[in-house]
């Protein structure tokens, strides 16, 4: 498709995913349940237990959109910690802003327009980032994760979850069918937008596996670095800690 990374530059890359998270984020939220039959409500929450954040502590949420994680952390780090939502597209922020202060999370979220290559956060800042879903949509992933390890403290920790290489053959048959055929198809029926939902089926594909992340954290200066797969690897979480 003409949405290939290959055919690609790197800035109209970084406008299609503007285009296509600009064009779902009305809908972002519903999608993620209809697409993940609700499983991505695990996956996150298994997210939030490996960071066991405590109160007190500073939380970064890049690629953050809609809030998911962020309103979780918010009430585990309470008032004397913070949680900043970071998102380098407008209209998620402004959906998870929404969102949030309509549960009547507010207090010690901060939102920030912020490129993940391109941190705007001092060395050795925060206690943990996550990234959800958020690291394949990034152009330059080796700049990304250095900036990350960068503004993360010593002693904190990275967690990346994101779609990988699922472990059996069956599921990754039965996974590329859902991916290619169902999501589009789904994605036009609820958003009248097929084309974003096949950039985001071909990002799926495109992205990294288990290993290859775990050398790319690696590469960027996290240490102890590993990963748990989860729904036989159609999802992993991989962490890893700056010292
Ligand atoms: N973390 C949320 C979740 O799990 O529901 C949102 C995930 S959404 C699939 C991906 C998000 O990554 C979008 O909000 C998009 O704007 C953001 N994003 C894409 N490229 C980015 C970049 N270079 N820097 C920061 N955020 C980016």
């Amino acid at each position: 498709t003409h949405f290939g990374y290959k055919t690609v530059d790197a800035d109209k890359k970084a406008d299609l995913v503007a285009d296509v998270f600009h064009s779902v984020a009305a809908k972002y939220d519903i999608m993620n349940d209809v697409m993940s039959f609700g499983v991505h409500r695990f996956w996150k929450r298994f997210t939030i237990e490996t960071a066991a954040a405590r109160p007190g502590m500073k939380v970064l949420d890049l690629a953050g959109g809609t809030g998911d994680l962020t309103a979780k952390f918010s009430r585990l780090v309470g008032s004397k910690g913070s949680v900043t939502l970071a998102d380098i597209n407008d209209s998620m922020l402004k959906v998870g802003r929404d969102k949030l202060r309509d549960k009547g999370i507010i207090g010690n979220v901060s939102y920030v327009q912020a490129n993940a290559e391109s941190l705007p956060f001092p060395d050795n800042h925060f206690d943990i980032i996550t990234i959800a879903f958020g690291l394949r949509n990034v152009t330059d992933k080796d700049a990304a994760l250095r900036s990350m390890q960068r503004v993360l403290k010593p002693g904190g920790k990275l967690l990346i979850l994101e779609f990988s290489k699922p472990k059996h053959n069956l599921m990754q048959k039965v996974y590329d069918l859902y991916s290619f055929k169902v999501i589009p198809q789904m994605g036009k029926l609820i958003t009248n937008d097929a084309d974003s939902y096949e950039y985001l089926a071909e990002s799926i594909r495109m992205h990294p596996d288990q290993d290859t992340l775990k050398n790319m954290m690696i590469d960027a200066g996290l240490e102890q670095v590993d990963y748990t797969n989860l729904t036989d690897g159609v999802v992993a979480l991989h962490r890893g800690y700056k010292f």
